[in-house]
Protein backbone atom coordinates (compact mmCIF):
# COMPACT_ATOMS: atom_id res chain seq x y z
CA UNK A 1 0.00 0.00 0.00
CA UNK A 2 1.16 3.31 -1.06
CA UNK A 3 0.28 5.67 1.78
CA UNK A 4 0.33 9.44 0.33
CA UNK A 5 -0.92 7.76 -3.25
CA UNK A 6 -4.04 6.62 -1.94
CA UNK A 7 -4.11 9.67 0.00
CA UNK A 8 -3.75 11.26 -3.79
CA UNK A 9 -7.15 8.77 -4.93
CA UNK A 10 -8.76 10.56 -2.72
CA UNK A 11 -8.33 14.18 -4.37
CA UNK A 12 -9.84 15.76 -7.27
CA UNK A 13 -9.51 15.20 -10.85
CA UNK A 14 -10.17 18.14 -13.16
CA UNK A 15 -6.66 18.24 -14.51
CA UNK A 16 -3.68 15.53 -14.14
CA UNK A 17 -2.02 18.28 -12.06
CA UNK A 18 -4.73 18.80 -9.89
CA UNK A 19 -5.24 15.36 -8.55
CA UNK A 20 -2.17 16.19 -7.10
CA UNK A 21 -3.20 19.01 -5.61
CA UNK A 22 -4.68 19.49 -2.04
CA UNK A 23 -8.03 17.35 -2.09
CA UNK A 24 -10.57 18.52 0.08
CA UNK A 25 -12.45 17.48 3.11
CA UNK A 26 -16.01 15.90 2.38
CA UNK A 27 -17.66 18.71 4.62
CA UNK A 28 -16.80 22.18 4.16
CA UNK A 29 -13.56 24.21 2.58
CA UNK A 30 -13.99 26.98 4.89
CA UNK A 31 -11.14 26.53 8.10
CA UNK A 32 -9.53 23.60 6.45
CA UNK A 33 -6.30 22.69 6.82
CA UNK A 34 -4.84 20.96 3.90
CA UNK A 35 -1.59 18.45 4.26
CA UNK A 36 1.04 18.59 1.69
CA UNK A 37 1.19 15.03 -1.06
CA UNK A 38 4.52 14.52 -1.53
CA UNK A 39 4.69 14.43 -5.87
CA UNK A 40 6.75 11.74 -7.80
CA UNK A 41 6.98 14.51 -10.44
CA UNK A 42 7.93 17.95 -9.44
CA UNK A 43 9.66 19.11 -6.13
CA UNK A 44 7.44 21.09 -3.96
CA UNK A 45 9.32 24.10 -1.85
CA UNK A 46 8.13 24.30 2.11
CA UNK A 47 9.41 24.99 5.38
CA UNK A 48 9.28 23.31 8.55
CA UNK A 49 7.55 25.49 11.14
CA UNK A 50 8.18 24.85 15.14
CA UNK A 51 5.37 24.04 17.13
CA UNK A 52 5.49 23.23 21.17
CA UNK A 53 3.05 19.96 20.60
CA UNK A 54 2.68 18.31 24.16
CA UNK A 55 1.97 14.99 24.16
CA UNK A 56 1.64 12.13 26.43
CA UNK A 57 4.31 8.80 26.16
CA UNK A 58 4.01 5.66 27.21
CA UNK A 59 7.27 4.46 28.66
CA UNK A 60 7.62 0.54 28.68
CA UNK A 61 9.97 0.14 31.40
CA UNK A 62 8.80 2.13 33.90
CA UNK A 63 4.79 2.03 32.61
CA UNK A 64 4.16 5.40 33.46
CA UNK A 65 3.00 8.09 31.04
CA UNK A 66 5.64 10.79 30.48
CA UNK A 67 4.62 14.22 29.41
CA UNK A 68 6.76 15.35 26.13
CA UNK A 69 6.67 18.60 24.05
CA UNK A 70 7.91 18.26 20.56
CA UNK A 71 8.71 20.35 17.90
CA UNK A 72 6.31 18.12 15.33
CA UNK A 73 3.48 16.16 16.80
CA UNK A 74 3.26 12.37 17.03
CA UNK A 75 -0.09 10.14 16.56
CA UNK A 76 -1.24 6.43 15.55
CA UNK A 77 -3.23 7.01 12.47
CA UNK A 78 -5.62 4.05 10.66
CA UNK A 79 -5.70 3.42 7.07
CA UNK A 80 -9.73 2.74 6.27
CA UNK A 81 -10.23 1.45 3.03
CA UNK A 82 -12.24 2.64 0.21
CA UNK A 83 -15.29 -0.19 0.00
CA UNK A 84 -17.98 0.01 -3.23
CA UNK A 85 -19.72 3.50 -2.32
CA UNK A 86 -17.57 4.84 0.57
CA UNK A 87 -14.59 7.20 0.54
CA UNK A 88 -11.29 5.60 2.07
CA UNK A 89 -10.50 7.74 5.10
CA UNK A 90 -7.42 8.22 7.00
CA UNK A 91 -8.27 8.23 11.12
CA UNK A 92 -5.96 9.27 13.99
CA UNK A 93 -6.47 6.06 17.08
CA UNK A 94 -8.80 7.00 19.80
CA UNK A 95 -7.00 4.42 22.12
CA UNK A 96 -5.12 6.96 23.67
CA UNK A 97 -0.99 6.52 24.68
CA UNK A 98 -1.73 4.44 27.49
CA UNK A 99 -1.04 0.80 25.89
CA UNK A 100 -2.30 -1.14 29.26
CA UNK A 101 -5.41 1.04 29.54
CA UNK A 102 -6.50 1.61 25.80
CA UNK A 103 -9.75 3.93 25.13
CA UNK A 104 -12.28 2.69 23.04
CA UNK A 105 -11.31 2.78 19.02
CA UNK A 106 -13.40 0.62 16.43
CA UNK A 107 -10.31 0.46 13.95
CA UNK A 108 -8.60 -1.09 16.59
CA UNK A 109 -11.27 -3.42 19.10
CA UNK A 110 -13.83 -3.99 16.07
CA UNK A 111 -12.38 -4.04 12.68
CA UNK A 112 -8.50 -4.82 14.19
CA UNK A 113 -6.65 -2.52 11.98
CA UNK A 114 -2.98 -2.37 12.48
CA UNK A 115 -2.28 1.99 13.71
CA UNK A 116 0.62 3.53 11.50
CA UNK A 117 2.93 5.97 13.32
CA UNK A 118 3.19 9.34 12.34
CA UNK A 119 5.28 12.37 12.51
CA UNK A 120 3.20 15.53 11.63
CA UNK A 121 4.93 18.65 10.92
CA UNK A 122 3.38 22.15 10.36
CA UNK A 123 4.81 23.53 7.43
CA UNK A 124 4.57 26.85 5.13
CA UNK A 125 4.58 25.42 1.66
CA UNK A 126 5.74 28.52 -0.44
CA UNK A 127 4.44 27.85 -3.91
CA UNK A 128 1.70 29.35 -5.88
CA UNK A 129 -1.55 28.37 -4.98
CA UNK A 130 -5.10 28.94 -6.94
CA UNK A 131 -8.49 28.81 -4.86
CA UNK A 132 -10.48 26.95 -7.60
CA UNK A 133 -13.99 25.11 -7.83
CA UNK A 134 -13.72 21.54 -7.05
CA UNK A 135 -14.03 19.35 -9.84
CA UNK A 136 -15.25 15.71 -8.39
CA UNK A 137 -13.28 12.86 -9.51
CA UNK A 138 -15.09 10.93 -12.56
CA UNK A 139 -16.98 14.45 -13.67
CA UNK A 140 -16.45 17.45 -15.61
CA UNK A 141 -18.57 20.61 -13.66
CA UNK A 142 -17.64 22.21 -10.12
CA UNK A 143 -19.32 20.11 -7.18
CA UNK A 144 -21.82 22.59 -5.91
CA UNK A 145 -21.96 23.33 -1.95
CA UNK A 146 -25.36 23.61 0.09
CA UNK A 147 -25.86 27.61 -1.22
CA UNK A 148 -25.73 26.39 -4.41
CA UNK A 149 -21.89 28.06 -5.00
CA UNK A 150 -19.33 25.81 -6.27
CA UNK A 151 -17.10 24.72 -3.35
CA UNK A 152 -13.68 26.25 -3.32
CA UNK A 153 -10.15 24.45 -2.72
CA UNK A 154 -6.79 25.18 -3.00
CA UNK A 155 -4.75 23.75 -5.60
CA UNK A 156 -0.95 24.34 -6.48
CA UNK A 157 -0.69 26.59 -10.05
CA UNK A 158 0.33 24.47 -12.53
CA UNK A 159 2.96 26.84 -14.25
CA UNK A 160 5.47 25.82 -12.55
CA UNK A 161 8.04 27.35 -15.01
CA UNK A 162 5.82 29.47 -15.84
CA UNK A 163 5.50 28.47 -19.66
CA UNK A 164 1.09 29.47 -18.91
CA UNK A 165 0.25 26.24 -19.00
CA UNK A 166 -1.88 26.45 -16.27
CA UNK A 167 -5.54 26.03 -16.92
CA UNK A 168 -6.54 27.90 -13.40
CA UNK A 169 -4.04 30.81 -14.48
CA UNK A 170 -6.37 31.09 -17.42
CA UNK A 171 -9.65 30.88 -16.28
CA UNK A 172 -8.08 33.77 -13.81
CA UNK A 173 -8.63 31.82 -10.74
CA UNK A 174 -7.58 33.95 -7.45
CA UNK A 175 -3.80 33.25 -7.07
CA UNK A 176 -1.78 33.35 -3.84
CA UNK A 177 1.88 32.59 -2.68
CA UNK A 178 2.22 30.18 0.44
CA UNK A 179 0.27 28.02 2.38
CA UNK A 180 -0.13 26.81 6.03
CA UNK A 181 -0.22 22.76 5.91
CA UNK A 182 1.00 20.14 7.53
CA UNK A 183 3.05 16.92 6.55
CA UNK A 184 2.80 13.62 7.52
CA UNK A 185 5.83 10.94 8.19
CA UNK A 186 6.40 7.78 8.38
CA UNK A 187 8.48 6.18 10.73
CA UNK A 188 11.08 5.51 7.98
CA UNK A 189 10.58 8.97 6.06
CA UNK A 190 11.38 10.67 9.50
CA UNK A 191 14.18 8.83 9.53
CA UNK A 192 15.19 9.38 6.09
CA UNK A 193 14.82 13.61 7.17
CA UNK A 194 16.99 13.56 10.60
CA UNK A 195 19.89 11.52 8.57
CA UNK A 196 20.09 14.32 5.91
CA UNK A 197 19.88 17.01 8.69
CA UNK A 198 22.86 15.33 10.37
CA UNK A 199 24.49 15.16 6.87
CA UNK A 200 24.11 18.20 5.75
CA UNK A 201 22.50 20.69 8.14
CA UNK A 202 24.16 19.60 11.52
CA UNK A 203 27.52 20.06 9.89
CA UNK A 204 27.30 23.67 8.76
CA UNK A 205 26.92 26.72 10.56
CA UNK A 206 23.89 29.70 10.46
CA UNK A 207 26.87 31.81 9.14
CA UNK A 208 27.16 29.45 6.52
CA UNK A 209 30.70 27.81 7.44
CA UNK A 210 31.49 24.09 7.92
CA UNK A 211 31.37 23.87 11.94
CA UNK A 212 34.30 22.13 12.97
CA UNK A 213 34.15 19.61 15.70
CA UNK A 214 35.63 20.74 18.83
CA UNK A 215 34.66 18.05 21.46
CA UNK A 216 32.96 14.80 21.63
CA UNK A 217 30.72 13.50 24.80
CA UNK A 218 29.69 10.12 25.94
CA UNK A 219 26.02 9.24 24.73
CA UNK A 220 25.05 8.12 28.66
CA UNK A 221 26.33 10.98 30.59
CA UNK A 222 27.29 13.60 28.76
CA UNK A 223 30.23 14.08 30.43
CA UNK A 224 33.07 15.31 28.04
CA UNK A 225 35.59 12.50 27.28
CA UNK A 226 37.41 13.92 23.81
CA UNK A 227 38.42 18.28 23.79
CA UNK A 228 40.09 18.40 20.47
CA UNK A 229 42.11 21.15 21.62
CA UNK A 230 44.29 18.98 23.49
CA UNK A 231 43.36 15.39 22.83
CA UNK A 232 46.27 12.71 22.06
CA UNK A 233 44.52 10.76 20.10
CA UNK A 234 45.72 10.32 16.61
CA UNK A 235 43.06 10.75 13.25
CA UNK A 236 42.82 6.66 13.07
CA UNK A 237 42.57 6.47 16.45
CA UNK A 238 39.47 9.00 16.72
CA UNK A 239 37.76 7.24 13.86
CA UNK A 240 37.62 3.84 15.90
CA UNK A 241 36.17 5.03 18.61
CA UNK A 242 33.75 7.08 16.87
CA UNK A 243 32.89 4.10 15.05
CA UNK A 244 32.87 1.52 18.06
CA UNK A 245 32.68 3.94 20.86
CA UNK A 246 34.92 4.00 23.65
CA UNK A 247 34.99 3.52 27.51
CA UNK A 248 33.41 6.47 29.03
CA UNK A 249 35.81 7.58 31.77
CA UNK A 250 33.13 9.49 33.78
CA UNK A 251 30.17 6.39 34.29
CA UNK A 252 32.61 3.56 33.12
CA UNK A 253 30.14 2.36 30.30
CA UNK A 254 31.05 1.50 26.61
CA UNK A 255 29.03 4.68 25.12
CA UNK A 256 28.53 6.21 22.08
CA UNK A 257 30.57 9.52 21.03
CA UNK A 258 28.38 12.54 20.57
CA UNK A 259 30.35 15.52 18.42
CA UNK A 260 29.57 18.52 19.71
CA UNK A 261 30.27 21.13 16.80
CA UNK A 262 31.72 24.59 17.07
CA UNK A 263 32.45 27.47 14.34
CA UNK A 264 35.20 30.65 14.89
CA UNK A 265 32.23 32.95 14.44
CA UNK A 266 30.10 34.92 17.56
CA UNK A 267 26.38 32.59 16.87
CA UNK A 268 28.45 29.20 16.59
CA UNK A 269 24.86 27.04 15.36
CA UNK A 270 24.53 24.34 13.70
CA UNK A 271 21.52 24.42 11.17
CA UNK A 272 18.50 21.91 11.61
CA UNK A 273 15.47 21.21 9.71
CA UNK A 274 13.37 24.60 10.66
CA UNK A 275 16.60 26.91 9.27
CA UNK A 276 15.83 26.14 5.94
CA UNK A 277 13.63 25.58 2.67
CA UNK A 278 13.13 22.17 2.14
CA UNK A 279 12.64 20.72 -1.59
CA UNK A 280 10.75 17.59 -1.38
CA UNK A 281 9.50 15.06 -3.83
CA UNK A 282 9.83 11.54 -3.78
CA UNK A 283 10.42 8.42 -6.19
CA UNK A 284 9.05 4.93 -6.55
CA UNK A 285 11.88 2.28 -4.73
CA UNK A 286 13.70 0.00 -6.84
CA UNK A 287 12.66 -2.84 -4.94
CA UNK A 288 8.66 -2.61 -4.66
CA UNK A 289 6.35 -0.36 -6.36
CA UNK A 290 4.29 -0.09 -2.98
CA UNK A 291 7.40 1.59 -1.35
CA UNK A 292 8.98 5.05 -2.30
CA UNK A 293 12.28 7.30 -1.39
CA UNK A 294 11.72 10.45 0.14
CA UNK A 295 13.78 13.26 -2.17
CA UNK A 296 14.89 16.06 -0.11
CA UNK A 297 17.40 18.93 -0.95
CA UNK A 298 18.12 22.02 1.12
CA UNK A 299 18.04 25.47 -0.05
CA UNK A 300 20.11 27.73 2.20
CA UNK A 301 18.88 30.01 5.11
CA UNK A 302 17.02 32.41 4.19
CA UNK A 303 14.90 34.88 6.51
CA UNK A 304 10.87 34.14 6.61
CA UNK A 305 10.01 34.39 2.71
CA UNK A 306 9.12 37.93 2.10
CA UNK A 307 6.38 36.72 -0.40
CA UNK A 308 4.03 35.05 2.36
CA UNK A 309 2.18 37.04 3.82
CA UNK A 310 0.03 34.27 5.93
CA UNK A 311 0.60 33.04 9.67
CA UNK A 312 4.32 31.07 10.38
CA UNK A 313 2.61 29.80 13.46
CA UNK A 314 2.26 26.37 13.72
CA UNK A 315 -0.90 24.74 13.32
CA UNK A 316 -2.49 23.34 16.10
CA UNK A 317 -1.88 19.90 15.09
CA UNK A 318 -3.96 18.17 18.24
CA UNK A 319 -7.27 19.52 17.24
CA UNK A 320 -6.27 18.91 13.37
CA UNK A 321 -5.57 15.48 14.02
CA UNK A 322 -8.18 14.93 16.74
CA UNK A 323 -9.81 11.10 16.60
CA UNK A 324 -13.28 10.98 15.48
CA UNK A 325 -16.11 9.97 18.01
CA UNK A 326 -17.15 6.54 18.03
CA UNK A 327 -20.37 7.44 16.35
CA UNK A 328 -18.18 9.13 13.49
CA UNK A 329 -15.80 6.17 13.85
CA UNK A 330 -18.57 3.73 12.90
CA UNK A 331 -20.02 5.70 9.81
CA UNK A 332 -16.39 6.31 8.42
CA UNK A 333 -15.67 2.41 9.01
CA UNK A 334 -19.01 1.51 7.55
CA UNK A 335 -19.96 -0.73 10.60
CA UNK A 336 -23.28 -1.64 12.02
CA UNK A 337 -23.94 -2.21 15.46
CA UNK A 338 -22.30 -5.52 16.34
CA UNK A 339 -21.04 -6.07 12.99
CA UNK A 340 -17.54 -7.74 12.68
CA UNK A 341 -15.35 -6.88 9.52
CA UNK A 342 -14.50 -9.64 6.84
CA UNK A 343 -10.99 -11.26 7.62
CA UNK A 344 -10.77 -10.21 3.44
CA UNK A 345 -9.80 -6.83 4.38
CA UNK A 346 -5.96 -6.41 3.13
CA UNK A 347 -5.99 -4.26 5.77
CA UNK A 348 -7.40 -6.54 8.53
CA UNK A 349 -4.41 -7.74 10.83
CA UNK A 350 -4.42 -12.01 9.97
CA UNK A 351 -4.34 -10.59 6.60
CA UNK A 352 -0.65 -11.93 4.84
CA UNK A 353 2.88 -12.31 6.26
CA UNK A 354 3.71 -8.51 6.30
CA UNK A 355 0.83 -7.01 8.40
CA UNK A 356 2.94 -5.09 10.37
CA UNK A 357 5.12 -3.80 8.02
CA UNK A 358 4.73 -0.19 6.94
CA UNK A 359 3.44 0.85 3.73
CA UNK A 360 6.02 2.46 2.25
CA UNK A 361 9.53 1.62 3.06
CA UNK A 362 11.90 3.58 1.77
CA UNK A 363 15.49 2.03 0.18
CA UNK A 364 17.96 4.28 0.19
CA UNK A 365 17.97 8.53 0.74
CA UNK A 366 19.32 11.00 -1.23
CA UNK A 367 20.19 14.98 -0.60
CA UNK A 368 22.34 17.50 -0.94
CA UNK A 369 22.32 20.98 -0.22
CA UNK A 370 22.31 23.94 -2.40
CA UNK A 371 23.69 27.18 -1.90
ZN1 LIG B 1 -7.22 2.59 17.03
ZN1 LIG C 1 -1.81 28.93 -12.23
ZN1 LIG D 1 29.75 8.64 30.48
ZN1 LIG E 1 29.63 30.43 12.12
Amino acid sequence: MDYLKDMAKYGLSGTARRLKGTPPTPKSSIGRVDYLNVSDEFSQRIRLIPGAYEMQRYDDETGSLDLVTLPFYECERHFIPARRERRGAIITCSAGPDPTAPKPCLPCDELEYFQLHRVVFSIVELEQFHRTPWIKKGTTDPTLGKDGKPILIDALCEDLEGGGNCSMCRSEDDKFFGKSMYWELSNDQFDQLLALEEQFLRTKCVCGKDMRIKKFECSRCAEVIIQMSSTKFTKKELRHYIKNGMVCPACKSLVRLIPIMDCSCEKSQSLNLFMVDLNVSRRPSTTGKKSYTLDVTFSAPCEPDKRYGGSWDSIDLAAVLAPPTIPEQRKICGLRRGAVAGKDNPYHEDYGKNKNQEPEAPTDNKGSFNG
